[in-house]
């Protein structure tokens, strides 16, 4: 590692690219010859104006995201559009949600202020160590859509295989799974990710909404900045936006597309996530907290037999040079997110570091 860096385990705010942090770096002082730094930049001017047009076309390319799609550059992070689905989609009142760890669980809460909830399938019964089956749901007709948490942060979960929705469009909060494989947009109604997980600073979320979703009779309704309208007939321009989260995204999206892509990427996610996994399976000491079908190759929770033996291990590995591999206080044990951005060199000192623990306290 250069510059003295460490290998950064946290689950958000986490590492970027550090050529695209070295980019950063080069253009701070003038950004190609405007005279000042991304930071200073008017969002009406010209040149943010292509930076803007830039990400977008380069996101709409990584993710094949067809024309029937909006992408939206929203601040207020991840939360905030726990409140805007609901305000926005709930058209008749009523949608369902799959509950499978904490932050489905705070999407239900903020639903529940704005309509119905119908809690279709849940993994609380098992601690959230599993997705449950969701290939016969029990969906009312006039549910308005289908939400998941496709990859959660704090349990470790994935789907590796969406719901059937039987119509009704799905939402999916892709924060932590962000980018980090192909995924084909057209089963989606609205795909949305904070981006301070798998991509670029926080503050921010990257909405990809249907257009048909988008509706023209909630103008009066609605707080102006919680409406998709609004962000979509200003183009993400309606008021000052997170210019620099806009910014620093973008030069990871083509920080992506130069390394093949999302395909690459899921390759790598595979690689990297396996030489952690395949240690967890054969340790005596460590265990993974998730069933094997439904792990995430992002974020992966793990134990030790006591809580004083996880204090131990998480103070050990921050003296060696890992940092944030504590596990999230909701759930307690350790937690290392390796995404994108996390080069397999260091998942690999880590369970070098690991395997070595486990020895000298046998
Ligand atoms: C982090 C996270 C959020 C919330 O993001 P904030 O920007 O902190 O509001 C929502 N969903 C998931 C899956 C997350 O990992």
């Amino acid at each position: 590692m250069k510059y003295g860096r460490t290998y950064n385990f946290s689950a958000g705010p986490a590492m970027m690219p550090e050529e695209v942090l070295e980019e950063i770096a080069a253009e701070m002082m003038n950004y190609r010859g405007s005279g000042m730094c991304v930071m200073e930049m008017s969002h009406r001017s010209k040149v943010f104006q292509e930076i803007l047009d830039e990400a977008k076309a380069d996101i709409k390319k990584l993710m094949d995201i067809p024309d029937n799609y909006k992408i939206l550059f929203i601040q207020g992070g991840g939360t905030l559009q726990f409140s805007m689905i609901p305000m926005n989609l709930m058209k008749n009142g009523v949608a369902c949600y799959v509950e499978t760890g904490a932050w489905s669980k705070k999407a239900i809460a903020e639903a529940k202020k704005v309509g119905e909830v119908k809690v279709v399938a849940s993994s609380a019964d098992k601690k959230f160590s599993y997705i449950p089956d969701c290939s016969d749901l029990d969906i009312p007709a006039n549910a308005d859509y289908v939400y998941i948490c496709e990859n959660e942060t704090i349990h470790g979960l994935t789907y590796h295989k969406l719901p059937d929705t039987k119509g009704v469009p799905l939402v999916s909060d892709q924060s932590s799974m962000f980018l980090s494989r192909p995924c084909n947009v057209a089963d989606y109604g609205l795909i949305w990710g904070g981006v301070q997980k798998n991509i670029g600073p926080a503050g921010m979320a990257v909405v990809i909404i249907r257009e048909d979703l988008i509706r023209d009779d909630l103008d009066d309704k609605l707080p102006i900045y919680m409406n998709y309208k609004t962000h979509a007939d200003a183009d993400s321009l309606y008021n000052t936006p997170n210019c620099w989260a806009i910014y620093c995204c973008g030069k990871v999206f083509k920080y992506l597309l130069k390394n093949g892509g999302l395909e690459a990427m899921a390759k790598r996610n595979e690689e990297k996530a396996a030489v952690l996994y395949d240690f967890l399976d054969q340790s005596k000491l460590f265990t993974g907290a998730v069933v094997k079908e439904d792990r995430s190759l992002m974020n992966v929770p793990f134990v030790t037999p006591s809580k004083e033996q996880d204090a131990d291990v998480v103070a050990a590995t921050k003296a060696a040079g890992f940092d944030n591999l504590k596990g999230h206080k909701s759930v307690g044990g350790l937690r290392a997110s390796i995404y994108n951005a996390m080069p397999k060199e260091g998942v690999e000192a880590l369970v070098e570091f690991l395997s070595r623990y486990e020895k000298e306290h046998a």
